[in-house]
């Protein structure tokens, strides 16, 4: 890729010809229509929302001679430039030169009209720091994914929509960036996160691409259609939403990709699996609702994934005393599995910090986590009896 440094442009070349969409809230065109100041991959202009703070510290910013930052061009042909970055800033200068809003200074509100001539002789005649740069798409695109563009940054799907922009981006934003699509409040109860920052696009592509989202866009750019995507995608709804007729807010954000491809082929009874989300919901050993669903779709064997709450250290310290006092006066060892054993440990005195609490009726058979049914046991035996 090729970068030339040009130091000569100025914000009145820029603004010529400057156009604002009010309607799509997008800073069109500059320098004399040689520059697309939004190309597809662009996002709309957001400095003028909070109060315009960020439009108007831009103008502040030239009125101070404070750098503003570097700009960069992609040089598409002689005649025909694009901003890669430096959107917000343009289209900020644009439309303050065009009277679109006004700044603070000492008269109170100014717009760009009403000024002296000397301060808007000052900003016109800004030089700005503007690289050209010159290369095939995928340079480009490779070297925009790198930059960092001021203000919000932009989210890794929406770099990736810039990066394999073309009709498959345009149609998967359409299903899934659209806030008013209907289906987003459904989606909504599975998946984390807002339509227009990509969210759900996110997430489709993921599913359907088992996490190789880069490779699938790359694959499917100039497809026609979403088709394969909509599919998969409305696959793992359905399923979710058949096998779990209740939503609740601990669903939200699940692996669910990962869920549907492991468990899709099992049948399950929802009416049961319903009653069964809500015994677990309702039991207070249960430290982590969020492995609930996985839990059940496992079969309900896997409790790690539930975090029971495991005994207090007061109620492990007076077990251990306990188990130890008595252990002492018979000669065996205090951990009572290592005490019915036949190897050297049989008579171990072990020491509080070398044992661990244990339910002696398991928590999935109903043991409940208090002191009557706490039993400490060496750290060998507790870990070979395993998290029933
Ligand atoms: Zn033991």
């Amino acid at each position: 890729m090729k970068t030339t440094l040009k130091t000569n442009i100025t914000v009145k070349d820029i603004c010529e010809g400057f156009v604002y969409n009010e309607l799509e809230g997008k800073g069109l065109f500059g320098l004399s229509g040689k520059l697309t100041i939004q190309p597809e991959y662009q996002r709309n202009y957001i400095y003028s929302s909070d109060g315009g703070k960020r439009e108007m510290a831009v103008i502040e910013s030239l009125l101070k001679d404070y750098p503003i930052g570097l700009i960069y061009f992609n040089k598409v042909s002689e005649n025909n430039l694009e901003v890669l970055d430096g959107q917000q800033r343009i289209t900020s200068v644009g439309r303050f030169v065009t009277d679109k809003f006004a700044i603070k200074d000492e008269n109170g509100m100014q717009y760009f009209g009403g000024m002296a001539k000397d301060k808007k002789a000052k900003i016109l005649e800004t030089k700005l720091l503007i690289y050209e740069c010159e290369g095939t798409e995928s340079q480009i695109k490779e070297w925009f994914k790198t930059i960092n563009i001021a203000g919000v940054p932009l989210v890794p799907q929406e770099l990736l929509n810039a990066i394999y922009s073309g009709p498959f981006v345009t149609l998967g934003k359409e299903e899934f960036s659209n806030s008013q699509n209907a289906n987003i409040q459904k989606w909504s109860a599975y998946i984390k996160g807002s339509a227009s920052r990509q969210a759900f696009f996110e997430r489709a592509l993921d599913w359907v691409s088992k996490g190789n989202i880069y490779d699938y866009m790359s694959l499917h750019r100039y497809d026609k259609n979403i088709n394969e995507l909509k599919k998969y995608f409305n696959s793992v709804i359905d399923w979710i939403s058949s096998v779990f007729i209740d939503v609740e807010s601990e669903m939200c954000g699940l692996e669910w990709g990962r869920l549907y491809e492991e468990y899709h082929k099992k049948a399950y009874n929802p009416a049961k699996v319903s009653a069964e989300v809500r015994k677990l919901y309702a039991d207070p050993y249960i430290k982590n609702r969020k492995g609930i669903f996985e839990y059940i779709l496992g079969g309900s064997v896997d409790t790690k994934l539930l975090e029971v709450r495991i005994f207090n250290e007061a109620t492990k310290k007076a077990v251990y005393k306990e188990q130890t006092t008595k252990a002492e006066k018979k000669k065996i060892s205090n951990c009572p599995l290592c005490a019915i054993g036949h190897d050297a440990n049989k008579e171990k005195i072990w020491s509080l910090s070398d044992m661990d609490a244990d339910h002696v009726a398991a928590w999935s058979k109903g043991g409940k986590t208090a002191a009557k049914n706490c039993q400490m046991l060496c750290k060998t035996h507790n870990r070979a009896k395993g998290n029933r």
